[in-house]
């Protein structure tokens, strides 16, 4: 692995290195990242693609679906001509024009729990994209065992959230700690409730950056719920506490 930037890096990325909190090693570490991104909907699309456009040097990108007319209202990726096809793999064809410098591996089906040991024990960060409960919670669990990082978000109608589980804390709680039981976990999806683009967008942004920031050795805030409203445009809050007796991270 070369130790420093090409020239070409250094032009092409110029704008994030010149970034003190960022720079070259900033970079050098992008560059030396495996991020595994679970869902190629609409926060798995701008996430992936604000990933490869930063120069993160390998995506794993999760998703068994394959685009649906009704997709095309917010999952900016795809166009007419991608309908019908599986997201993981059209999605990695549209990173690779768009970066061919990083490299793009496809999974074109929906993780088990076989899929996500294996493939999670090989990255640096996970980054929940999927709008099924039961997928957040079995990477939640297995990135608790693997101690990776987790990076969750959701969005349904003009609502938002997002939030960092952080494992290789031993404070940081997990997404069972918040939602200790699965019925109380939202589970309205895009399908049943609606969304409004943008905001998928506004969430896949924050995912993103905490994506960089914690790539690049910046701070990011672990037990901390960040909810957006769209319809008031504020970002709300919420402080978490890990749970002594979740089933999950808890000590027991
Ligand atoms: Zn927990």
């Amino acid at each position: 692995m070369l130790l420093m930037l090409s020239q070409h890096e250094q032009l092409r990325y110029s704008r994030q290195i010149m970034l003190k909190k960022i720079g070259e090693n900033g970079q050098l570490a992008l560059r030396d990242a495996k991020v595994l991104i679970v869902g190629m909907g609409g926060l798995g699309n701008p996430v992936s693609l604000y990933l490869a456009a930063a120069g993160v040097g390998t995506l794993f990108i999760a998703d068994g679906d394959n685009v649906d007319i009704t997709n095309l209202q917010r999952q900016i990726l795809f166009t007419e001509s991608d309908v019908g096809t599986n997201k993981a793999d059209i999605g990695a064809e549209k990173l690779q024009q768009h970066n061919s410098d990083i490299t793009v591996e496809v999974i074109d089906e929906m993780l088990d729990t076989e899929l996500a040991h294996y493939y999670i024990e090989q990255v640096d960060v996970v980054i929940d994209c999927t709008d099924n409960i039961a997928t957040r919670y079995l990477l939640n669990q297995v990135c608790v065992d693997k101690k990776t990082p987790l990076i969750v978000g959701a969005a349904t109608g003009f609502d938002g959230q997002q939030l960092v589980v952080d494992p290789r804390d031993p404070e940081s709680a997990c997404y069972q700690c918040l939602f200790p039981a699965s019925e109380k976990a939202p589970t309205n999806n895009c399908q049943t409730v609606g969304i409004v683009g943008p905001v998928l967008a506004i969430v896949a942004g924050m995912q993103s950056l905490q994506a960089i920031k914690l790539l690049t050795g910046n701070a990011i805030h672990i037990n901390q719920l960040n909810m957006f409203d769209g319809l008031s445009n504020q970002w709300q809050q919420f402080s978490l506490k890990k749970q002594p007796d979740c089933p999950v991270c808890g000590d027991c």
